[in-house]
């Protein structure tokens, strides 16, 4: 093990920072180099249409396997991998591998699956990322039509112009577009309207007491009443009981994510689970 690794360096810092900082340092000097040692793989979680109770796509969720570290969340490096701007590289691999991946499964016995990728409100807004995208799309051969992109109210609203500009740039290639978190942003419901998008996600804090707190269902009621008005498609994620998801069918609610239907996967798992299960209460279609 040479020396330039960082390893004397973290030691050195730890006497004289707090532990926080001492974290965050490195977290950063392993962030750096978790791309060329292959610490990332996806897991895919499934969107359950609820009206024909198929599978019909799966959202990438990026995990980052430190052999010392463990498994680190999402949650913690993806808003580290955005400050220091490694997210463009971080980024540029998820939207590669998740289109890579999603083609081998059409080719192997998924052929309408579609993809919904996560994309960050840095990484958004680099001049590079549909650059990124487009590349993604020819390498794999994926359909434009089967990949949708995640974005949070937060990651359009920096600067509202110019990401309509990308979005609309988006929908020519065919790409879709989705909102997620939905109803945790601080935006007034008006932009909506000028917004080119395809689906809503309706964040999972709205679904956690969907079934014993009537304002819940008031609110999870009015998106997709509205989402039918505006022609947009909704997804309620987090959906944790049998409950929860047959008043999501009864809501007329089109999508379905969450522990209840499955967990994320990872591509053995998900390979395993979608050929084998014998009772298909969930088939591709
Ligand atoms: P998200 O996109 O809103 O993803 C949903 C999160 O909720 C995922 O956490 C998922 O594992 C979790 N989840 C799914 N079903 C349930 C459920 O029934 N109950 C509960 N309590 N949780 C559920 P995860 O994978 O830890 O990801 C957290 C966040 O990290 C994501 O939120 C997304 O914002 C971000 N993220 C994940 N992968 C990527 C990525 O590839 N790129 C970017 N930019 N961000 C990512
Ligand atoms: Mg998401
Ligand atoms: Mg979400
Ligand atoms: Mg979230």
């Amino acid at each position: 093990r040479s020396k330039n690794q960082g390893g004397n360096k973290i030691t050195y810092f730890s006497t004289g920072m707090n532990d926080q900082a001492m974290v965050r340092l490195e977290l950063e000097s392993y962030l750096r180099k978790a791309l060329q040692k292959n610490e990332f793989h996806l897991c895919y979680q499934p969107l359950l249409d609820l009206q024909t109770g198929e599978i019909t796509c799966t959202e990438a969720l990026i995990r980052w396997q430190h052999p010392h570290l463990g498994l680190v969340s999402p949650a913690q490096f993806i808003p580290l991998a955005e400050e220091t701007g490694l997210i463009e590289e971080i980024g540029a691999w998820v939207l590669t591998t998740a289109c890579a991946q999603t083609k081998y499964w059409q080719q192997n016995g998924f052929p309408n699956l579609g993809i919904s990728v996560n994309v960050s409100a840095y990484q958004f807004q680099q001049h590079a990322f549909i650059g990124q995208v487009i590349e993604a799309l020819n390498v794999s051969g994926l359909d434009p039509g089967y990949l949708s992109l995640e974005l949070t109210e937060s990651a359009m609203l920096k600067d509202i112009v110019y990401s309509i500009s990308v979005m609309k740039s988006l929908q020519e290639l065919g790409v879709k577009v989705s909102i997620d978190d939905f109803g945790t942003g601080y935006s007034s419901l008006s932009y909506l309207r000028n917004l080119p998008i395809d689906t809503l996600k309706i964040d999972q804090s709205f679904i956690n007491n969907l079934h014993d707190d009537p304002s819940d269902i008031a609110i999870v009621k009015a998106i997709i009443t509205m989402g039918q008005g505006l022609a947009v498609k909704i997804v309620a994620e987090g959906v944790e009981t049998h409950e929860q998801m047959n008043i999501l069918r009864d809501l007329d609610c089109h999508y379905a994510q969450g522990y209840y239907i499955e967990k994320p996967l990872d591509t053995d798992a998900f390979e395993k689970g979608f050929r084998t299960v014998e009772n298909v209460a969930y088939t591709v279609k």
